[in-house]
């Protein structure tokens, strides 16, 4: 009987507390009011198939030897990044034409030279010290023994133009009087195909306070099909969106579902999942901050990591979509009312 009396109240317990937790999470899902949604797709809009595919056959060409970490051809590639945002009148967080923070040699290991993380900013218009950090790795593998140059044009090509794009969208809705209120800092890494250690440069070397860094979004290939989607092309894998912040997860979710409908594919999101991919590209370093991240990828492919993996092979209208999907993500991010709470300041959650 007592046995039966615990197990009871075990029970009851159990039946109180969960639906308690989901009642709070659906308020908190209740809670978010999306901004400006004609804006959102009207300058989401000036992201095109066009624009995308010309810098990508740009950054992924041969002349940028497969931008290895420290060697010319790396140079080459930050500088094209450097001139493109001169040109594009986007401003630098540092002073005047200075878009690079340098990374000395001496915090690589092998013999690596020195490197570059290169940046863009826009200022916020109204909470200015809060910044949206969208990233992705500039640099590839090099040149491979037997002389074949890795392009990278999905790993990480397809990222790095996904983020110019989205800084010329982000720069002329600024011009037309609707810039961001918070802002977003266009992170270009280096050294990721080394350790991530660009990333790690930035957060322990950060340009903005990390504690005023509310979330970030990180791209590392989204220009192709896996095998797993052969048949279902409009998809991508999003990962870590749930994992400090519910609001982030539920305003992605919230984003997709209104514009895009893209098919959102979150297995590789599951805690323990055998390819840890969490932990396996430059967000994680922001992550072990305590800072909100999405992690947006497609998943392998068989040119992954081989030179085989050219600008030809990208499906472009599916990197626009998927591009569209992460500016407006951030759109919202920057200028909703509240900024974005972690999970354990959360008063909704409590
Ligand atoms: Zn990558």
């Amino acid at each position: 009987m007592k046995t039966f009396c615990i197990l009871s109240l075990i029970a009851l317990v159990g039946t109180c507390s969960k639906p308690k937790y989901e009642v709070k999470l659906q308020n908190l899902k209740d809670n978010i009011v999306l901004c400006d949604s004609a804006l959102v797709i009207k300058y989401a809009n000036t992201i095109t198939t066009k624009e995308l595919k010309t810098h990508l056959y740009k950054f992924s060409s041969n002349e940028f030897m497969g931008r290895k970490v420290g060697t010319p051809g790396q140079k080459l590639a930050t500088n094209f990044l450097k001139s493109y945002y001169i040109n594009e009148q986007i401003k630098s967080p540092f002073e005047g034409e200075n878009y690079y923070q340098t990374i000395p040699a001496s915090f690589f290991s092998n013999n690596y030279k020195s490197s570059e993380n290169v940046l863009a900013f826009i200022e916020g218009t109204e909470k200015p010290e809060e910044i949206i950090i969208i990233s992705a790795h500039l640099d590839h593998l090099g040149v491979s023994n037997d002389g074949q140059i890795n392009n990278g044009a999905d790993d990480d090509g397809s990222g790095t133009v996904a983020i110019m794009e989205m800084a010329q969208a982000f720069t002329m809705a600024k011009k037309d009087g609707y810039g961001p209120k918070r802002s977003i800092l266009f992170l270009h890494l280096t050294a990721e195909e080394i350790g991530k250690r660009g990333s790690e440069f930035y957060t322990k070397h950060p340009v903005f306070p990390l504690e005023n860094t509310i979330t970030n979004l990180n791209i590392d290939m989204i220009g192709r099909v896996d095998d797993i989607h052969i048949n279902n092309k409009d998809y991508i894998y999003l990962i870590g969106s749930d994992r400090l912040s519910k609001e982030l997860h539920y305003i992605s979710e919230k984003i997709n579902n209104t514009f895009f409908n893209i098919n959102i594919d979150y297995r590789f999101n599951k805690i323990g999942e055998r390819n840890s991919y969490y932990s396996r590209s430059d967000h994680y370093n922001f992550a072990l901050q305590n800072i909100p991240v999405i992690f947006y990828f497609n998943g392998e492919h068989e040119d992954y990591h081989k030179a085989s993996d050219t600008p030809d092979k990208i499906d472009y209208s599916l990197l626009k979509k998927r591009t569209k999907l992460i500016f407006a993500t951030a759109w919202q991010i920057a200028n909703q009312k509240n900024r974005l709470v972690i999970d354990a300041n959360n008063e909704l959650l409590k």
